[in-house]
């Protein structure tokens, strides 16, 4: 910019100067006299008025050890721009020592002749902004060292496009190498096939529900074997920027895990199979003593044997529980023999055998008539049989248990009713789960595993019915299933 000098007085164009709101100075000398510095100026430095014709050096005198003296001089003697940004600039503000972090430039002025005749600093205090810029930079830095240590695999979907965009640590995991364009498709080739359509209702579930997702599964390798375990965890994110629904989330390693549940399972179903071999021997003479009791008038005799009987089927179900449970956890269906029969009379049985372990039992049953179901007949008796003993178990006082079948809709339903300690609101819904046993004194002093319930759903599912519970916490719980009715024409011939 030129200024016409006949317009303005040297002292009009400095006040100017003076008005303008970026910090501005102006240095008439090679010491860097400073004829003048507005109030932004001044302001950076920590300084008032009285500098003004005063050497940059003595005014400021903690800059000498600092570059901006040597930088005005090369300014001076180039006659070349200097421009500066993000620099620190320690400045003594009001007797403390103080680091400004500036953007600034020092401009040459020049006469006609091509020569220096004063520099023009200008500058723009950016201490706020850089300190905001280190610390975003600190905690991005922060968060991909986390995630780097944590060893965890990042992905992320776009719904709407099916666009999958995935970290290193993922494509690793998948078995990819980092240079692979991954899509949807190639991350699902890389699932085995019967995990690939629960996957894709996972999916589709936390979608519908705008919810979490959680799962376990393997990863194969080019020929299909299972090498490794993986957990992926994410979530639905709201509407993105372009309208679009998101999932994200992250996946971890859990193969060491795994093969640590692989090996608790096998020994598990390994014990239950070595407890079965004499179980079922001891079980064997207790039948024969039991017949052979009836020739004999022994009363005493046959009711022992009658409750030794029950003892060794109670402990024949626990470790028919823990061979089921290692099935389920080894990833394998329930198996489920189903037969046609009466459930009414299995109600009957089960509640007999329950009043002999538990004499001062008072069970109702209700409306219990002829009713045919195509089940399991072992596995159904199980699950009674469990909400039986639990409704007596977890019914320190009243033993008044009521059960009742109802018909309807080709479906029969039957419920176990006690008035006993009742399910906390914030419990009931973790009931079905595997080891899930209520906290607190009452629950814990009776024994049990958490085991229960969890099969009888798994026995429930499997015969494509419903259990569920309502309660009143220190009145009372109903459990409920329903099995659909009858056989299926096809079964109906072989059953
Ligand atoms: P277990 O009885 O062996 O602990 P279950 O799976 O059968 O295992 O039951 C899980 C938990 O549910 C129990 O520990 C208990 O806390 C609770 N529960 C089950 N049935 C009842 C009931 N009828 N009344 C109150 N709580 C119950």
């Amino acid at each position: 910019m030129k200024i016409n000098p006949l317009r303005f007085s040297e002292t009009q164009i400095l006040n100017i100067l003076y008005k303008i709101p970026s910090a501005t100075a102006i240095y008439g000398d090679q010491d860097f006299t400073i004829d003048a510095a507005n109030d932004a100026m001044l302001n950076i430095w920590g300084r008032n008025q009285d500098v003004i014709g005063m050497p940059l050096a003595e005014a400021i005198p903690e800059i000498v050890d600092q570059p901006f003296l040597a930088l005005l001089k090369n300014v001076w003697q180039t006659g070349k721009v200097y421009e500066g940004t993000n620099t620190p600039a320690s400045l003594v503000i009001n007797g403390v020592r103080t680091v400004r972090f500036v953007d600034f430039t020092f401009r040459p002025l020049l006469n006609d002749d091509g020569q220096v005749y004063c520099i023009m600093n200008t500058a723009v205090d950016v201490t706020e902004r850089y300190q905001k810029l280190l610390s975003n930079a600190k905690t991005e830095e922060i968060l991909r060292f986390s995630i780097a240590a944590a060893n965890v695999g990042l992905w992320h979907l776009d719904v709407e496009t099916k666009r999958l965009t995935v970290s290193e640590r993922w494509k690793e995991l998948f078995e990819f190498s980092p240079q692979d364009d991954v899509t949807l498709e190639s991350a699902f080739a890389q699932l085995p096939e019967d995990y690939q359509q629960r996957i894709r209702s996972e999916v589709d579930k936390a979608l519908a529900t705008s919810g979490n997702y959680d799962v376990e599964h393997p990863i194969t390798n080019a020929v299909g074997e299972r090498i490794r375990w993986v957990r992926a965890i994410g979530r639905v994110s709201s509407v993105g920027p372009e309208g679009h629904t998101h999932m994200s989330g992250v996946i971890i390693d859990i193969t060491d895990q795994k093969m640590q549940d692989v090996r608790k399972n096998d020994f598990i179903s390994m014990v239950s199979h070595e407890l079965k071999t004499p179980l079922t021997s001891l079980s064997g003479y207790a039948e024969i003593l039991l017949s052979k009791m009836s020739e004999y008038n022994d009363g005493f005799t046959a009711g022992a044997l009658a409750k030794m009987n029950h003892q060794i089927k109670k402990m024949s179900n626990l470790i028919n529980g823990f061979l089921t449970l290692s099935r389920l956890e080894a990833g394998n269906k329930l198996y489920v023999e189903k037969t046609v029969f009466n459930i009414d009379k299995l109600i009957r049985e089960v509640i007999d055998d329950q009043k002999l372990i538990s004499a001062n039992l008072l069970i109702h049953l209700d409306d219990c008539d002829e009713i045919e179901v195509y089940a399991d007949r072992m596995k159904i008796g199980a699950v009674l049989e469990n909400l039986l003993s639990n409704a007596n178990k977890y019914s320190p006082m009243d033993k008044n248990i009521v059960l009742t079948c109802a018909v309807k809709e080709k479906r029969v339903r039957i419920s176990v009713a006690d008035n006993g300690i009742g399910v906390s609101k914030k419990d009931i819904g973790k009931l079905f789960q595997r080891y899930y046993r209520v906290d607190g004194d009452r629950s814990n002093s009776s024994s049990g595993f958490g085991l229960g319930l969890y099969l009888s759903s798994e026995i429930i599912a499997a015969h494509d019915g419903a259990i569920w519970v309502t309660s009143d916490e220190g009145k009372g719980s109903t459990f409920y299933f329903e099995l659909p009715l009858g056989a299926p024409l096809s079964a109906g011939l072989h059953s």
